[in-house]
């Protein structure tokens, strides 16, 4: 990149103080970070304005260096930008905390091409592009090559390095600390982790880490408490009983009262997400959901049927929708 093109990219003139290029930098550095900006050119973009930012401050920077040897005391550091970034996280980690991987991706100008994003050869060379054929592929169709135009050999060539974007991404891998009882769309603030300062020097800014959570196929969240259903035999949910209840940290003993054989919610208080801060531990939220039998013994036949019997004149109480069928449409029948 030209120092002209720096110029106009940033929209600062030639007499530009190093304030007025960090101030540009930082206004259009809001609208086009990649983290703000989900446009597909953001990333580009981005990288672009540092590239220029940098080109701009680099003869301030060495005349800074000169005058710091000569009087060590005047330091002028600058601070780099704070980063925001998501995290995915599965429900046992906010359960129980511990250790994650953030991936962290910067964009960095090609050293290969300097941004380019082509090479100047001494002689024509076969066109990256399209291999020297002169034309290149879109879909069904074959399109005249404009790396080229069309002669398969060329001078400048698109640059293998970044593949004509002129930037390279680099990954970087953090391990993070996650506390117990973190909620999805919490902040964890990482101090320094975040953008290393335009000028080189000072301090990077912070890595502020989103939580999300990746769904999971048995547990859902509502704020701090955690949903589940649970299928169970209509039998128990008629006559009571002990079952175990699935939950992220292990399972859970539910004693389940005796009641109706429709679906009902069953609480465990403090087996949702647990206390973090002001914030008090969830609940873990059981959807009891009533399984019918699907087979039958001889024995059980038997069983059913005195159970039937049992029920007899207390059927308007045990089936009251069942009774009223009855009574409106085979009023007067014995069942
Ligand atoms: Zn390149
Ligand atoms: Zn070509």
């Amino acid at each position: 990149m030209k120092t002209a093109e720096a110029r106009k990219l940033l929209g600062v003139g030639r007499d530009a103080t190093p304030h007025a290029i960090k101030k540009a930098f930082r206004h259009l550095a809001m609208l086009w970070h990649p983290d703000r900006n989900p446009a597909p050119e953001a990333h580009e973009m981005f990288a672009r304005l540092s590239a220029a930012c940098d080109l701009l401050l680099e003869p301030f920077e060495s005349a800074r260096t000169d005058d710091e040897s000569a009087s060590p005391t005047g330091k002028t550091e600058s601070h780099g930008a704070d980063r925001n970034q998501d995290i995915e996280l599965d429900i046992e980690q906010l359960c129980l905390g511990g250790k994650a991987e953030a991936v962290l991706e910067s964009a960095r100008e090609c050293v290969e091409c300097e941004g380019q994003g082509t090479q100047e050869h001494g002689h024509s060379q076969l066109c990256t592009q399209c291999q020297g054929s002169g034309r290149v592929r879109h879909g069904k169709n074959l399109n005249h090559c404009e790396d080229c135009d069309g002669r398969g050999y060329s001078k400048r060539t698109r640059c293998l390095s970044c593949r004509g974007s002129g930037r390279q991404i680099s990954r970087r891998v953090l391990t993070v600390t996650i506390p117990p009882g973190v909620l999805p769309g919490d902040e964890l603030r990482l101090k320094g982790e975040g953008y290393a300062p335009p000028s080189g020097k000072g301090r990077s800014g912070d890595l502020h880490l989103r939580i999300q959570l990746r769904p999971h196929p048995l547990y859902t969240l509502e704020d701090s408490d955690i949903l589940l259903d649970r299928p169970v035999s209509v039998f128990i949910l008629l006559g009571g009983g002990n079952i175990s209840v699935p939950s992220p940290t292990g399972p859970r003993d539910l004693d389940i009262e005796p009641g109706s054989a429709t679906s009902r919610e069953q609480d465990i208080p403090g087996a949702g997400i647990p206390a973090r801060g002001k914030r008090a531990a969830g609940k873990l939220r059981v959807r009891l959901v009533p399984v019918l039998p699907v087979t039958s013994t001889p024995e059980l036949i038997k069983l059913y049927r005195t159970l039937q019997t049992k029920i007899g004149q207390a059927e308007a109480d045990v089936f009251p929708e069942l009774s009223a069928w009855e009574q409106r449409w085979v009023p007067g029948s014995k069942v």
